[in-house]
């Protein structure tokens, strides 16, 4: 059993065990981070334990990512990129009337002329992705509002370095990481799904586990999936 806590801007999973000291981990590629707790430690020690390490884990999470940013996408001819979990080759087009973007059966076709600069390539490609993710998402939004019964009044794309999504239930806004366009679109389902249950539930108590299971049984597997996956190359 799987508890969350939030230190400042930084969420921390937090598992009890059969254990004697506490234990602290940052996981790559993300900089997820896992507290492995004694048993009969309180989460107000855990929390003031975090909090105690908070430069530690900033550190190692600015690593992981710097490390990350080393082997970055160049926007290539033929490069690798990702759309709904599947594998798209990289078109380069020359300027037309046509949408700067386009999915084509094998390929994404950017028309951004030759001379274009790869930050140019990258907006053009995130724009895709905010634009399939904002669509994806309104149906499977749809769905979870009727079966939760709650309101979502905004949903907001941006890039997160290091979570899915975020939420706020009294705003009834929802954050969604841009990266999740790449990745199968169930990923997309339990994230959105996760988020809305916290208008239910604001924590991650056995209650809120209790809403994730009877809507989504398979939650746990999806997650782990997820979390298993690169933030942001899946080659
Ligand atoms: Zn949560």
């Amino acid at each position: 059993m799987v508890t969350e806590l939030e230190i400042g801007d930084v969420s921390v999973d937090v598992v009890f065990k059969d254990i004697k000291n506490v234990h602290l981990s940052v996981y790559p590629p993300t900089g997820r981070v896992r507290i492995s707790a004694p048993c009969r430690m309180s989460l107000e020690n855990i929390r003031l334990f975090a909090i105690s390490k908070l430069g530690w884990i900033k550190k190692h999470q600015s690593k992981l990512l710097s490390q990350e940013r080393e082997s970055p996408r160049e926007y290539l001819e033929r490069e690798s990129h990702y759309l709904w979990g599947q594998r798209y080759l990289l078109r380069l087009a020359d300027r037309s009337d046509a949408p700067a973007v386009v999915v084509e059966h094998r390929h994404i076709v950017l028309h951004v002329g030759a001379e274009a600069p790869v930050q140019k390539r990258q907006a053009v490609l995130d724009d895709l992705y905010r634009r399939e993710l904002k669509q994806a998402a309104r149906p499977i939004i749809a769905k979870w509002e009727s079966q939760l019964s709650v309101a979502v009044d905004r949903i907001f794309v941006q890039r997160m370095k290091t979570k899915w999504g975020s939420s706020n239930p009294r705003l009834r806004t929802i954050r969604l990481n841009l990266e999740l366009a790449k990745k199968p679109v169930e990923s997309l389902d339990y994230v959105v799904l996760h988020e809305m249950a916290h208008f239910l539930v604001p924590d991650h108590s056995l209650r809120f586990v209790g809403v994730m299971d009877e809507n989504m049984p398979n939650w746990r597997l999806i997650r782990k999936t997820l979390n298993d996956a690169p933030l942001s190359y899946g080659e």
